[in-house]
Order: structure tokens, then sequence, then C-alpha cells
């Protein structure tokens, strides 16, 4: 720390709030603030994933605060009426004990559930978040983190509500959010005209209105579907060939099926077991080869309730690439180029652009570039040790900007219980038992005594 040192406890003195409590009645000794704000850890984001790690932190004593919109990726940038999907037994946020599963929440709810074959609706996983966060974690902080910085022994964030913090680690748990992908031939069109899927969660502004949507993965087929069922006069424009996921036979499976297709957190297949139950196995394999499996699995495909939504709906342009598009007259001409070479095109109000999410440093917008520059990526993703933690002593990032080094599993849901475990492991390890404190976990609004001494994290 040296020459520094005296410098930064100027600075935590500044700061209105650390780990330890405010700074009114912090510990007259500049010191030990020092000290205690920086022993912690602040998860930013609370989706699936910084709210698992939060609730696996939690009922381990280890002190940690965690900023974000409870479960915002689904209420607000997900449309009303979708369903999941990823199957109920796979749709979880996970607290150590699993107290506090879907299933659990849909008994509680008197909500029908099914661990397999029944669609889970958008509505009920949201709801569900909502209520984990209440129960698992109740003392998020409904804020935001306008910008993280390093400092000597750890960081320092800027909330939105004008306060400042130091932690001594931070969990990046940002899922989806920063990471809209538009492709380039679109990408300069005004707002009006054009935006990504992201931003809708309401689609009734576009009922009577003409709209483009393009991708051929599950949120534009659902929001395709959901268009039409709001009487939008829409239209899909897709690369490839729409694929589904098989309708559920509700037949027992043979031996053998069971053995050849194993089911999984990811669907049934060898493959998708291994992505599934084994991230730690994928991060060992080669980088090359990770990257390419990441890119190549588990491609766009809609969900087989989907189906019956769009086709012989919603008319099809398949095997067309948007080339060009401008506004003229008050309506976007896009231009489309088939797969065979032709052109044509189409006039339309608006576009949305279904077309995905990709990870990129340089679009978090609470890193400065300085910061950013420092953190060792490959193709924009940060590069992960086996603990999740990047080129940055102390930051660790999870979900889906972990995918390649942990696998497809982290795009999604269930590989939150991966992460959570895997992170309560490592910092249970290297923070000092004097500041692990017995937590109290909310279990159907009681208190619950937790214990230090839990039985280890179940693998
Ligand atoms: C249309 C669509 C359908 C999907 N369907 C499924 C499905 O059926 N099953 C499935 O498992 N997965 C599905 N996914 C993937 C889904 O994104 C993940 O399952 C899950 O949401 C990832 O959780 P997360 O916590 O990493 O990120 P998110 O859920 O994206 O949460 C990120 C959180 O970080 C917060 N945040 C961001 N920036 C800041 C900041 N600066 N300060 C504080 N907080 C911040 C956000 O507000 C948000 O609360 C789907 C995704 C999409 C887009």
């Amino acid at each position: 720390m040296g020459a520094v040192f005296p410098q930064f406890v100027k600075f935590a003195l500044k700061v209105r709030g650390g780990f330890g409590g405010s700074a009114t009645n912090i510990n007259p000794s500049k010191e030990s603030f020092f000290h205690q704000s920086m022993k912690d850890i602040a998860i930013i984001g609370a989706g699936p994933y910084g709210l698992s790690i939060a609730a696996h932190l939690r009922h381990r004593g280890i002190p940690f605060r965690i900023f974000g919109r409870p479960m915002d990726s689904w209420l607000a940038h997900m449309p009303k009426g979708m369903m999941l999907k990823s199957d109920g037994f796979v749709s979880n946020i996970y607290d150590p004990d699993a107290d506090f599963t879907l299933k659990q929440f849909c008994v509680e709810r008197e909500i029908k559930y099914s661990d397999l074959g029944l669609p889970v609706a958008r509505e009920t996983f949201t709801e569900y978040g909502l209520a984990f966060q209440e129960r698992m974690v109740p003392e998020l902080e409904d804020n935001l983190v306008v910008s993280l910085d390093r400092m000597p022994g750890g960081f320092v964030l800027q909330l939105d509500n004008g306060e400042t913090v130091t932690a001594g680690r931070v969990v990046l748990a940002v899922g989806i959010t920063h990471f809209e992908y538009i492709p380039p031939e679109l990408a300069h069109l005004p707002s009006e005209f054009l935006s990504h899927s992201f931003r809708h969660h309401d689609l009734e502004g576009f009922r009577g209105r003409s709209v483009v949507v393009i991708g051929g993965g599950a949120s534009a087929i659902d929001l395709a579907g959901l268009l039409h069922e709001t009487d939008a006069d829409v239209q899909l424009v897709s690369r490839q060939a729409l694929k589904f996921h098989s309708m559920p036979t509700g037949k027992p499976r043979s031996l053998w099926q069971r053995i050849r297709h194993p089911q999984s957190g990811l669907g049934p297949g060898l493959r998708s077991r291994f992505f599934s139950n084994a991230p730690r196995a994928f991060h060992y394999l080669h980088e090359c080869l990770r990257l390419h499996l990441v890119s190549t699995t588990l491609g766009p495909s809609g969900g087989w309730f989907t189906r019956d939504k769009v086709i012989g709906r919603v008319p099809l342009l398949v095997g067309y690439t948007p080339q060009a598009a401008e506004v003229r007259d008050g309506r976007v001409r896009l231009r489309l180029r088939g797969n065979d070479g032709s052109e044509r095109e189409v006039l339309t109000e608006h576009i949305i652009a279904a077309t995905g999410y990709r990870v990129d440093l340089n679009r978090l917008p609470f890193l400065s570039a300085e910061f950013r520059s420092k953190i060792k990526a490959v193709n924009g993703t940060p590069v992960l040790s086996s603990a999740f933690e990047s080129s940055i002593p102390g930051l660790y990032f999870v979900g889906i900007a972990a995918a390649n080094s942990f696998g497809p599993v982290m795009r999604f849901a269930y590989g939150a219980g991966f992460a959570a475990r895997s992170l309560a492991r490592t910092m249970l390890k290297s923070i000092p038992g004097d500041s692990i404190s017995i937590p109290a976990v909310l279990t159907s609004g009681k208190e619950k005594a937790g214990s230090v001494e839990e039985p280890a994290l179940r693998a």
C-alpha cells in the first residue's frame, strides 16, 4: 500500500458508508474502517446469478453488499406473455439448501408446476425471483452502480444515489444488460424506426402498426408470435430455417434413451450433460475449443409451444439477411438478400432486432476505458480463472460474460447454482474468520438461524 495508504484513508473517511456502516458510526480508528470495508464483497446485479451468489454468501455469513434492480432483465426487458424455454426443474434461483426452488414457490402460490413439459410463464419466474430476493437476499440495495474503479487494495463504486462504496472484491453479475447486439447494416437507423428486443416489454404500442422482427432464435420467434396476438402487422425475417424444441411426448423414456440421451440442465443429450454438469472441466479445455463450443452449441431455436403461434400465422421471410435499410417517407425500406442471391425489399414502420447479445467489456458503461483496458480479454470477454476471477485480482465475472470460460450453461439460470457454490467456496477460503457472522435466513417470514458450520456446499 505504501505511500498511497494515507491518501486512501482520507478518501475512505469521505465516503458515506462502507460495509461496516455509515461514516457517522464507524470505528474511530481510520485503519479499522479501511480494513473492514476492504474485506467485503460487492455484487453488482440482482438477476438469477447475483441473487444466487448473495444467498450463498449470506448462508455462509460472509459480509457482502448487493446492488441492482431485482430481476430487471425479466421484469422490464422481456415481453409480457412470454414463456420460458427452459423446463421448470432448471429454472431456479439457488440457495444452498434448495429451500426455495421454483417448484416450492409454485406450491406456495398454488401455481400449476411440472419439472418437465409444462412451460413456465415469464410472469411466474419473475414473481419467483422477487420472492426469492425478499426471502433470501433482503439486504439488496435497489441502486445502480454508475462507476467502478480500482483503488489501492480494492475497488471503489459510485451508486446512482450519490453514495460511494468501497469493496475488497467485486462480482459482476450484470447478465445480458449492456450487451444488446444490432447488425451494422441496421445500426444507423434512428430509435423511432429501430429497436432491440431488449427494449420491449409491453407490446401494446405496436397494435395496428407494421413491424418487422429480425432473428431466428427464441426471442425473435416469441416476439413475432406475441406481436401477432397484439394485432400488429408483423413479419419475421430469419437467415436460417426456424427450429423448435421437440414437443415432449409425455411417455416414459426407455433405458437406452436415458443412457444415450441423458436428461440435463440444458436438455437431453451427452454433450448437454457435459456442458451442464461439468463447467469446471469445460474450463480446462483449450481456449480455441472452448470458444468454438460456445459459439456452436445450442444455436437459435424456439420453445416447442411457440411453433403454433407463428407457423401459419406470421408471414415468414426465411433465408434472408438484411443488407441495408433507410428511412423514406416515414417508413423503413429494408433491403434483404436471400441465401440464393436474390434480393427483395420490405417496407415497414418499425424494425425490432431480436439479434441477441454479444459480450463486450467495452460496452460496460460504468468501467472507465483505462480500467477496461487492464482486464485481460479474448473476443471482448474476460479471461477467467477457475474461480471466476479476472486478470484484475478481486474482480469476478459470472453469467453470460463467463460463458467462454465455463461453457454454454453460463447463459442460463441453471449455471447460477455452480457459479454461486464456486464463488462462496472461494470467498470463504480467502476471508479472515473474524469477518464471518452468523446469518439469519428469512424463511416464510420467520427468522431461521443459519450457521457458518453448515454442511459443505453440494457439488
Ligand atoms: C428473451 C430471453 C429469453 C430467455 N429465456 C431463458 C430461459 O427460458 N431459461 C433460462 O435459464 N435463461 C433464459 N434466458 C437467459 C437469461 O438471460 C438468463 O437465464 C438469466 O437472466 C441470467 O441471469 P443473470 O443474473 O446473469 O443476468 P440478468 O437476469 O440479465 O440480470 C442482470 C442484473 O444486473 C443488473 N445490472 C446491470 N447493470 C447494473 C449496474 N450497473 N448496477 C447494478 N445492477 C446492474 C440488472 O438490472 C439485472 O438485474 C433468456 C434470455 C432472453 C433474452
